[in-house]
């Protein structure tokens, strides 16, 4: 079979590669102290199924619009309001198999080839290939830590040419945690209005994951003007772990909205009408879930900076969102293994890691930040501690000279 060409531009996403891993050494009977997953480890809650269950008992078991019911496109509609005072009417919003297919949908139904998409590092893994994978040149800028691993006006203005169709930004971001201030918004916002051509993708879905004050602030809001040029993408996966049930919506402008229905009216036709049912109970019905998972990830969170932070050589930024850290191992790059093997890149460092203590996490190479590796904490605070302590010691066997 001759694959195509855009197929063979692009890679399998490092998650599910890691997760693969992981899968393969548990089946060899290896204990794997595993944080590569990037899904919450609570259960769907309890209201959500029922509401599933009872779309199925009430013969909701058909095809929907192509766009989503009425019922979730109006709780959808009501989370945007209540959280942002962002109004979208009719013929704005439209509901997918995930916030990844609607964003895929996205570029495919805007991307001609040659059409940049700037990209921040670190970024998302999906992003630069889904731009490849719809013909556009995803235009890569590199967002230091020292800028809090956040675009700033002055790397966003260089990277924007008149072939750009898309800036991202991902708020709070996977895998930083990092988020955009009111303020840091409004200096992009005024970048953005000098360039009328240039459409934002804002990806929120780890919007209600939040632990800074106040809420997760969004482009759409904090600049009105930019309201008809940002396509705000989100979904239920994450806030109400839902991440098998594959539903995530956009919200934007009227034009995209259609040319992203019809291409979904060729794909999919809908969402799976059960999960849309679910979906719409999570956004409207009650937020307790939310209220507690995000209490627990908080404790997670702050627990596992302290254990990275007493680590020699390891740092991290707290993040403000989200349930990932970006750990920079920097100092390790250079170093031996016991078994006289140089640690060049965050790829040997990681597979040290497992190799030497069992502990599976990601390497900032595939989010475009090579010298860190990346954890979620979205798992027991008891494997994160016994991991911290495996990881401590791998380090701890890293020496400056082959022994
Ligand atoms: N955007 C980001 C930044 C993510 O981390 C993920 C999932 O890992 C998604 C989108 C996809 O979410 P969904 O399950 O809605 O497709």
């Amino acid at each position: 079979m001759t694959t195509a060409e855009r197929v063979r531009r692009i890679n399998p996403s490092p998650s599910t590669a890691a997760a693969q891993r992981v899968r393969e050494l548990k089946g060899r009977g290896l204990t794997i102290h595993d944080l590569t997953v990037g899904e919450p480890d609570f259960d769907t809650p309890g209201h959500v199924k029922a509401a599933a269950i009872a779309a199925i008992e009430a013969g909701e078991t058909k095809y929907t619009p192509v766009d989503g019911t009425p019922a979730l496109r109006a709780a959808i509609a009501g989370k945007l309001r209540q959280r942002h005072g962002l109004e979208y009417g009719d013929g704005r919003i439209t509901v997918g198999g995930g916030a990844k297919q609607v964003i895929f949908l996205a570029l495919m139904a805007t991307l001609d080839a040659g059409d940049e998409v700037v990209v921040p590092a670190p970024y998302w893994v999906s992003y630069p290939d889904m731009v490849l994978a719809n013909d556009g040149t995803p235009v890569i800028v590199d967002c230091p830590e020292a800028d809090g691993f956040k675009l700033t006006p002055g790397r966003l203005r260089p990277a924007l040419t008149d072939r750009t169709r898309w800036v991202v930004l991902n708020t709070p971001g996977n895998p930083t945690g990092a988020a955009y201030t009111p303020g840091e918004l409004r200096a992009l916002a005024d970048v953005l209005l000098e360039h009328p051509h240039v459409r934002v993708l804002t990806d929120e879905i780890y919007d209600e994951i939040w632990y800074d004050d106040g809420d997760n602030p969004s482009l759409a809001a904090v600049e009105p003007r930019l309201a008809d040029r940002v396509f705000l993408t989100n979904g239920v996966s994450k806030t109400y772990a839902m991440t098998g049930w594959r539903i995530g919506y956009g919200a934007g402008p009227a034009d995209l909205v259609t040319a992203i229905n019809t291409l979904q009216s060729q794909i999919s036709s809908c969402p799976s009408s059960v999960s849309q049912a679910a979906a719409a109970a999570a956004l409207a019905g009650p937020q307790e879930f939310v209220r507690e998972t995000v209490g627990v990830y908080r404790e997670r969170r702050d627990t596992t900076v302290k254990l990275i932070e007493d680590i020699p050589g390891l740092s991290c930024l707290t993040p403000s969102g989200g349930f990932y850290l970006l750990v920079n191992c920097r100092p390790y790059l250079g170093r031996f293994t016991p078994e006289g093997k140089r640690i060049e890149n965050d790829e040997d460092f990681c597979r040290h890691l497992l190799e030497s203590q069992q502990v599976a996490v990601i390497h900032g190479s595939a989010y475009g930040a090579p010298g860190y590796f990346r954890i979620s904490f979205a798992t027991a605070t008891h494997h994160l501690t016994e991991a911290c302590a495996r990881i401590a010691t791998a380090c701890a066997a890293l020496t400056e000279r082959p022994s």
